[in-house]
């Protein structure tokens, strides 16, 4: 059904003259893409197929948009600049080493202007992504359920299908964002001792991060590079001090290793759920004037400058026809409904 209308609303938005005056009536609009990993060679994992990425950049420079960075955009929209053009933007989360060498050189050939949220212990090496750790762990697992009580809670997930693994680590990872720092360590202690995996002492070669002297290569060519803070932990289950010293440390670490990172934040996974308007002080005190969501919709420069710590962002689709639709005036319209 949703995809017949992404079909529908294709064959809509390529009929010029509509959209010649759709866009004059609804304005200059910005889609922000949500981007994740490339396809991988590890199964329980949906990520984006490069030559699909190429595909979409190749039909948006075609169709007359306007390719924009996460930082102009907050400029422009900041000094009341008016885009004559819609206007696309391309984000990356989280700093994994394919990320890096599959998807930013398609979006660097296409002058897409992308920007990197990297995960700064992750790129020190120091750990790498709890939630990504979970995928290793149900990935690697020879039982097929997983029997825990927390909280005074019981827990049952099925591990016997691929399906099945997919469905039940997203709800454990949903359960387990909100932990306190606590009863998080002590949880995942417990899961991998259950789980009976062995967790490698090293990052394993499918979960590799970017290293920082290709970050600065890549910082040459074109690529901004910036905050996603440091262990992809939520905000809303950190104390606001743990929060201040991980955007702190990441900062830091930034400003060590680069040139010029971006100015805008990324909030680690971002949903409405996931921060709050406590945390925005917090980034302005560092000088952070604007944060993006991970918040599906598109926006526009009025929205950013009344609303600069929400910005929505679009996860990336996989397929075309979605993508166009998440590019229209269509989706446009329909995110200044919502
Ligand atoms: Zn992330």
């Amino acid at each position: 059904m949703e995809l017949t209308m992404d079909k529908i609303i294709k064959k809509a938005v390529e009929f010029k003259p509509l959209t010649a005056v759709a866009n004059q009536l609804i304005g200059h609009y910005v889609t922000i893409f949500m981007i994740h990993r490339p396809t991988s060679k590890e199964s329980n994992y949906h990520g984006l197929n490069p030559q699909l990425l190429d595909e979409c950049l190749t039909y948006a420079k075609q169709n007359g948009f306007e390719f924009s960075s996460i930082d102009e955009i907050f400029t422009n929209a900041l000094n009341g600049v008016k885009a004559d053009r819609p206007t696309l933007c391309f984000t990356i989360d989280d700093g994994f080493d394919d990320q890096l060498n599959e998807l930013v050189p398609i979006l660097l050939k296409h002058n897409a202007k992308p920007t990197l949220y990297v995960l700064v212990d992750f790129i020190d090496t120091i750990n790498w992504p709890w939630d990504y750790k979970l995928i290793y762990l149900i990935n690697h697992t020879k039982l097929k359920e997983l029997k825990f009580t927390h909280n005074n809670r019981e827990f049952n997930f099925d591990l016997a299908t691929d399906a099945q693994k997919t469905a039940s680590r997203r709800t454990l990872v949903r359960y387990m964002k909100y932990l306190s720092q606590k009863e998080f360590f002590d949880l995942m202690a417990e899961v991998i001792q259950k789980l009976d995996v062995a967790l490698p002492d090293q990052i394993p070669e499918a979960y590799a991060p970017a290293k920082w002297s290709e970050l600065r290569e890549y910082e040459k060519r074109g690529l901004r590079i910036g905050s996603h803070a440091c262990t992809h932990r939520v905000f809303n289950s950190l104390s606001l001090d743990e929060v201040r010293s991980e955007l702190k440390r990441a900062q830091t670490r930034l400003a060590e290793e680069l040139a010029s990172p971006s100015n805008i934040f990324c909030y680690p996974s971002g949903t409405t759920q996931d921060y709050s308007y406590q945390h925005a002080p917090l980034l302005q005190e560092l000088g952070y004037p604007a944060a993006v969501s991970a918040t599906p919709g598109n926006t526009n420069y009025t929205f950013i400058k009344k609303d600069p710590y929400n910005i929505r962002r679009h996860s990336f689709p996989n397929n075309l026809d979605r993508f166009v639709r998440y590019a229209s005036w269509f989706e446009a319209v329909r995110s200044k409904l919502k």
